[in-house]
């Protein structure tokens, strides 16, 4: 350590982003029990969606929603459920800009990534682009964010604007999932990309619309394979918790 980075940190001892506790490590961003707080998707999962099917017999099963709605992606995963701490976590990197907390995120990220796909098959890594309205009034980017912190951790190249949204599209909170999949439907365009098998990053994925919809975007352009990694995934209403 520096002697001015030693200076700062005696003057601003490392605090967990999420309960101001001190910690010993200037290089993370959670303490052991906002950490151990955070809900991890559990085994098995839907081979498509990635949600937890707690009990599902099948481990190759798919769940109900994927069944019904055929989706453009191989198999989206995540670290973690989109509820309690790690719900917490997400907010306060994305509207708080604890950048330090979205570096951890993306370790956390690539980690599942590494374990659950082929990812010396993965030819680029992109971010789902955000409209550059949204961008200029958030301030940031937080998916390119995730998505350049996990191609590094990955070490696959990065292509920060292989995709683009085409439209603004009203914010997707308050809609059902079949409204949803309308919303994001062709709200994305990709140009011709020599990578056949990418792996799109998305904060959260909540019904999988917009994942869906970007990769029938890359698709349409040439991409064979689209795997997603998220930070975390919503789970269907009835096991939501
Ligand atoms: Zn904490
Ligand atoms: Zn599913």
């Amino acid at each position: 350590m520096s002697f001015v980075s030693a200076l700062i940190q005696a003057a601003y001892p490392p605090c967990c982003l999420l309960c101001s506790q001190r910690m010993a490590d200037a290089d993370t961003a959670l303490c052991p029990a906002c950490e151990r707080g955070m809900p991890r998707l559990q085994p098995p999962f839907c081979q498509r969606c990635g949600v937890s099917q707690p009990g599902a017999w099948d481990a190759a099963a798919w769940c109900q929603r994927c069944r019904r709605t055929p989706l453009a992606f191989a198999s989206a995963r995540a670290p973690f459920v989109y509820a309690g701490a790690a719900r917490e976590a997400i907010h306060a990197f994305k509207y708080r800009r604890h950048h330090r907390l979205g570096r951890w995120l993306a370790t956390r990220m690539a980690s599942v990534a590494r374990q659950q796909m082929p990812i010396s098959e993965v030819d680029a890594v992109l971010p789902v682009p955000m409209h550059w309205l949204k961008r200029r009034w958030r301030g940031q980017h937080s998916c390119a964010l995730l998505a350049h912190a996990v191609a590094a951790s990955l070490d696959r190249p990065y292509l920060p604007r292989a995709l683009a949204r085409t439209r603004w599209t009203p914010a997707q909170t308050a809609l059902s999932p079949a409204q949803r999949f309308r919303n994001a439907s062709g709200a994305f365009a990709a140009s011709r990309l020599r990578a056949r098998r990418v792996l799109l990053v998305d904060d959260v994925v909540t019904s999988g619309a917009t994942a869906h919809a970007c990769a029938a975007a890359l698709r349409h352009a040439g991409v064979e394979t689209v795997w997603v990694v998220a930070a975390a995934i919503t789970p269907p209403p009835r096991t939501r918790a």
